[in-house]
């Protein structure tokens, strides 16, 4: 995005990524259907963003939801809004909206060189940080020496490194000076020691519409029991929580209310109605309606000790506790929290230490829950960092010929 707003303003723009071709994370987004913002009031969707919020405020008031969907559509992209307000390209792939993109770049003259590994700065006679020179390690070993007039690093956090971002930056960044905060899981799913029984059958099994609670804060939808634990937006809603009670006080306890509809009272006098011949399972679903996984839930959770008498029971079921200990690794995060501390960026996300090298995107100390707000800070810093560095070009001649 920031190659787009520099190439537009008649720059001679290269990008430089490390894997075989560009955009990978965001084909992965595409795979959950790629919810590129939220449909909210503007105020409503910075308060998202935590503490990063005053400081993403302009940036994601001049670039926000309304002119991202209006670059989707550009794109032949026109998106929509969910029930819930987030917002989806019509396609719910980022295929054809990247391949639109690219042929889009390239008619705009951006070059693009993959397998190129951004290794650092490359240093003055006197051992100083040369912010102008970049080194980029190549698939044959070498390494190649690039001057840029500006510079804008968009190398993302450290979640899923597969796809491509793997935080190696950071100790660059740290031996320049420069604060960066360590990478953490964020919006990533929590570890559960299942019985190996209820791994083997459940494992893919959602539990639809539950209200998932840390502390006083609930947050409904669809989890997704996986073999190791359990995944899925109302788990991470709660996991900056989560992780801060683990480092706190070594765990964490989720409840999980799997009849979010119906109160206490309501589930006891339904629970009543029990026939005294039918099994747990049957009598669970015949009076309250839980699924098969539901029930073994609720096995798992009491190490098979599940109460008979009603009113315990209604308790449980609103509130079944995990004890959670560890939440997924940042491998399989879907993003990740730290990075580099506003402290260190003017306005324009120009690193005060090092002037005319930008940044964007995961790599800057924000976080979000899922909904589409990460994609959207996302744009809206590349946006952002990219006008900064016309700007500062405006300031500073170019000495590079293209
Ligand atoms: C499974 C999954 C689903 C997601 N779904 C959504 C969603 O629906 N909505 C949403 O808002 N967000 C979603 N996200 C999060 C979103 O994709 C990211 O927040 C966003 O892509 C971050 O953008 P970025 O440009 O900062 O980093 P990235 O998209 O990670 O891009 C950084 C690029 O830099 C390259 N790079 C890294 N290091 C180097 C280096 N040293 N040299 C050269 N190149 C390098 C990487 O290969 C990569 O191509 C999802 C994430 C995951 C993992």
């Amino acid at each position: 995005m920031a190659a787009e707003v520099l190439a537009d303003a008649g720059l001679a723009v290269t990008v430089y990524e490390h894997m075989p071709s560009v955009g990978r994370k965001l084909l992965l987004a595409g795979r959950s259907g790629l919810n590129i913002t939220h449909n909210e009031p503007l105020d409503d969707l910075l308060a998202r963003y935590g503490h990063g919020a005053d400081h993403l405020a302009t940036a994601i008031r001049t670039f926000g939801p309304q002119e991202l969907r209006s670059w989707c559509a550009s794109l032949g992209e026109p998106t929509f809004v969910g029930s819930t307000g987030q917002v989806f390209p019509a396609s719910l792939r980022a295929t054809p909206l990247l391949r639109a993109w690219l042929a889009r770049l390239a008619s705009a003259g951006v070059s693009i060189e993959a397998r190129h590994r951004w290794l650092g700065w490359a240093t003055t006679s006197d051992g100083a940080v040369d912010a102008r020179r970049s080194l980029f390690g190549r698939a044959d070993a070498s390494t190649v020496e690039v001057t840029g007039d500006v510079t804008v690093l968009a190398l993302g956090g450290a979640s899923w490194p597969r796809v491509g971002s793997d935080g190696g930056w950071v100790a660059e960044f740290r031996r320049a000076g420069v604060e960066v905060s360590e990478l953490r899981a964020a919006n990533c799913g929590i570890r559960v020691d299942w019985t190996a029984l209820f791994a083997e059958r459940f494992a893919g099994v959602p539990l639809k519409n539950v209200a998932v609670a840390v502390a006083d804060r609930s947050v409904r939808g669809d989890a997704m029991v996986t073999s190791g634990g359990v995944e899925g937006a109302p788990i991470y809603a709660h996991s900056a929580a989560i992780r801060d009670a683990i480092d706190r006080d070594g765990r964490c306890t989720v409840t999980v209310d799997l009849h979010p509809d119906v109160s206490n009272a309501g589930l006891r006098d339904r629970l009543e109605r029990r026939r005294p011949k039918d099994s747990l399972a049957t009598s669970l679903r015949r009076t309250i309606g839980l699924t098969p996984v539901a029930v073994s839930l609720l096995r798992e959770a009491t190490g098979n000790r599940v109460p008979v008498d009603p009113a315990e029971l209604a308790v449980l079921v609103k509130a079944v506790p995990l004890v959670i200990e560890q939440t997924m690794s940042i491998e399989r995060a879907i993003s990740s929290a730290g990075g580099i501390a506003f402290a260190e960026l003017d306005e324009t996300f120009m690193l005060r230490r090092l002037p005319g090298t930008f940044v964007a995107g995961e790599m800057i100390d924000w976080e979000a829950p899922t909904g589409g707000y990460l994609l959207q800070a996302s744009f809206s810093t590349a946006v952002a960092a990219a006008q900064g560095a016309l700007a500062w070009l405006a300031r500073h001649p170019i000495t590079s010929i293209p």
